[in-house]
């Protein structure tokens, strides 16, 4: 079994990335869909920006470097990732931040429609957004929750909008976005996908689905670090027909000409707000560049194959269930289980090393991220879980 192991980290195409993290070396990093640890590309580009860029040009920066254009920049970088062309990928705040102008401006272009649907136990943030954009709009708007696996059959003809992760937060199944895309066109509802948990180890085809609204994460698969800039995509169609709720200067038209009066720009644009955070951009852009050397199939494949051997290595563990799906075609980067004692197993796991997440109270989640990892420390995972759960039983 070591052999095949070693067999396995022998003839992987994407062997040569592991190279370029180098996590504490007494910890095998399980938790990358939690926050991915950075390459040396991202320290060697925070290096370069801040006491080469930042020192030298200072303010002139803006335009030397075209800091002034990281946010349409990167969002082109973003953009092969998540099946949208250049244009319709914009690099800009926080998850939480894209989810409400997004909400906000869906939820005024259909004011007869007063229903934001989500579905009970999705990621908090998404639902929170929900509520303070629908009590903010008012005119009795309101959220109601699809309960679990209800969400196809809640979309009809009063839904404005559904917001849904592509990959969902806790047990890491994959919703069938073509499907349920289909589902909300086929009533007149809009659609925004929270691709948080799935871009950089899942395929995203947001156009072949016929997506036309998605936010995602840059800090767990994309290793853009810690607290790093979101993204939001708008399809070309529908990007001139919507208002950004925080219509700040930098979305304006000319933001260098100091009107009183907001103007949206053309495009994509209109979706920033203010200043970009310059350092933040480097590192999520250089983590992109090195991304975009390895391919969506060879991504996935080495994913699901780290979880192959992880699973084969753990064997039946006593009071472990998987929560997420068996099948390997609608499970994402990670995989989640219950465990009764999950706290106690958590403890005994960091002791053991072995850096995952806990979800309370009682879920155990483990993430395969294809460039930062060997097969070798999927298997060794697997047992350090096994051990610990015998240990405990
Ligand atoms: C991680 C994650 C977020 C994060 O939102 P922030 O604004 O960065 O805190 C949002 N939605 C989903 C589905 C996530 O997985």
């Amino acid at each position: 079994m070591n052999d095949d192991v070693a067999a396995l980290d022998g003839t992987d195409p994407l062997a040569r990335f592991r190279a370029e993290f180098t996590p504490p070396s007494d910890q095998i990093y399980l938790a990358g869909h939690s926050l991915g640890p950075p390459s040396a590309a991202v320290l060697a580009r925070l290096d370069a920006v801040a006491r080469g860029e930042w020192r030298h040009t200072l303010v002139a920066g803006w335009h030397d470097h075209d800091w002034i254009g990281a946010p349409l920049r990167l969002g082109a970088k973003i953009a092969p990732l998540i099946g949208a062309a250049r244009d319709e990928a914009l690099v800009a705040d926080s998850t939480s931040v894209n989810l409400f102008k997004l909400i906000g401006a869906l939820a005024q272009s259909q004011p007869e429609r007063k229903i934001v649907l989500i579905e009970r136990g999705e990621f908090p943030t998404d639902m929170h957004i929900a509520q303070g954009a629908v009590s903010l709009l008012g005119q009795g708007r309101r959220v109601v929750f699809a309960p679990p696996d209800g969400l196809a059959d809640h979309i009809d003809d009063q839904v404005a909008l559904v917001v849904a992760s592509h990959v969902h937060y806790r047990d890491g199944r994959i919703r069938d976005m073509a499907a349920l895309q289909a589902r909300a066109d086929a009533v007149g509802a809009d659609f925004i996908w929270d691709v948080s948990h799935s871009v950089g180890v899942v395929d995203i085809d947001l156009a072949a689905a016929g997506a036309r609204f998605a936010v995602g994460c840059g800090y767990k698969y994309l290793n853009g670090g810690p607290g790093a800039p979101a993204f939001l995509y708008v399809a070309r169609a529908r990007q001139a027909g919507l208002a950004n709720p925080i219509s700040g200067w930098l979305g304006a038209a000319d933001p260098f000409a100091f009107a009183d009066l907001h103007a949206p720009a053309d495009g994509i644009a209109r979706f920033q707000a203010g200043t970009p955070s310059i350092l933040a951009m480097a590192a999520l852009e250089a983590s992109l560049d090195l991304l975009a050397q390895s391919t969506p199939a060879q991504r996935r494949a080495k994913c699901l194959s780290l979880q192959r051997v992880f699973l084969a290595r753990l064997g039946d563990a006593p009071g472990l269930t998987l929560l997420g799906p068996h099948d390997e075609a609608i499970r994402g980067g990670h995989l989640a289980f219950s465990h009764p004692r999950a706290d106690a197993v958590v403890q005994a796991l960091a002791g053991a090393g072995l850096i995952r997440d806990h979800r309370p109270p009682d879920v155990l989640r483990f993430a395969f991220s294809p460039l930062t990892l060997t097969h070798a420390e999927a298997a060794r995972g697997g047992e350090l879980l096994r051990a610990t759960l015998g240990a405990s039983a």
